[in-house]
């Protein structure tokens, strides 16, 4: 079965285009690479000319996926996938590849109707290095994707069919926690490369924003540490402090956004190799730490 490769971009949607900008590059440490049409921002992180589209559209939330597979017959043997499985499936016009930046797309919603490109073909940037804005180390993506998500569906099991069964990504693990205390929630983590996860999700009725958060993988400990303090410096709130998680094994804390919704920033998680790899369940989401912390 034809499968997605990695997260290629996120589309976000935000209310305050300027706080992102600061937001983005003098605490995150990612890149301006273009000004697109209506304000949009790209930002790059790796040799990927972006990674993140962020349209100042006003829903401070995640506006779509940007899922990527190697070739044109991939891209046609994923849309045959979709149509298969129930789904409707568009073909993206030349103007639309043009302004994400790929050679070729298709756009379909999700079982929560989440508006999911699949494209080929990334505009790539090795012409010109990434260079961070702030002095780190850079991140783990390119072959890894740009990091990783957690987004609430509306349906555990129509999703889980969906992200295995029809876009071919393999379940890592599973972990279950009581949140609030006394209600139990199960969230499934999936791969599509050696990245421990790329999408992972727990499912609630009407959730007030989609994306729980979005997770930014730093080359060094030291970044992530010289981060954490720099939220302090900036008066940028922590929602969770440091910590180590039980699947990935992620060291990292979480800030938020000037959207609410927050980013992971990590180092140090372990990768899967499919021909080992056994599925495993968590009843802790962290070894140590991770804290709740400002609100
Ligand atoms: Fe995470």
């Amino acid at each position: 079965m034809a499968s997605v490769t990695q997260l290629g971009y996120l589309g976000l949607s935000v209310s305050d285009i300027n706080a992102w900008e600061h937001f983005a590059t003098n605490t995150l440490g990612m890149q301006i690479s273009a000004r697109g049409d209506e304000g949009t921002l790209f930002l790059r992180i790796d040799d990927y000319h972006h990674r993140f589209l962020v349209h100042p559209t006003g829903k401070d939330d995640l506006d779509y996926f940007g899922w990527e597979v190697t070739d044109e017959h991939a891209l046609r043997a994923m849309a045959e996938q979709l149509k298969a499985a129930g789904i409707e499936v568009r073909q993206g016009t030349p103007a639309e590849a043009q302004a994400r930046g790929v050679v070729d797309l298709i756009a379909f919603k999700d079982p929560s109707g989440i508006p999911s490109e699949i494209f080929y073909g990334p505009l790539m940037a090795f012409n010109s290095p990434f260079q961070s804005p702030r002095p780190i180390s850079g991140f783990v993506a390119d072959t890894q994707g740009l990091g990783h998500m957690v987004v609430i569906m509306d349906d555990f099991d129509r999703s889980l069919h969906f992200y295995r069964d029809v876009l071919g990504m393999r379940i890592s693990d599973f972990v279950q926690v009581e949140r609030p205390p006394g209600n139990k929630m199960r969230l499934v983590f999936f791969h599509c490369n050696p990245r421990h996860h790329t999408i992972a999700f727990p499912a609630m009725p009407n959730p007030p924003k989609r994306l729980n958060h979005f997770m930014l993988q730093a080359k060094s400990l030291d970044d992530v540490g010289a981060t954490y303090y720099l939220c302090q410096d900036q008066g940028i709130p922590i929602a969770r402090t440091l910590g180590r998680h039980t699947n990935d094994h992620m060291v990292s804390f979480y800030l938020r956004t000037p959207s609410g919704f927050e980013v992971e920033y990590g180092w140090g998680a372990r990768v899967v190799d499919d021909s080992t790899w056994q599925v495993q369940l968590h009843t802790a989401g962290s070894m140590w730490g991770h804290r709740p912390a400002s609100r």
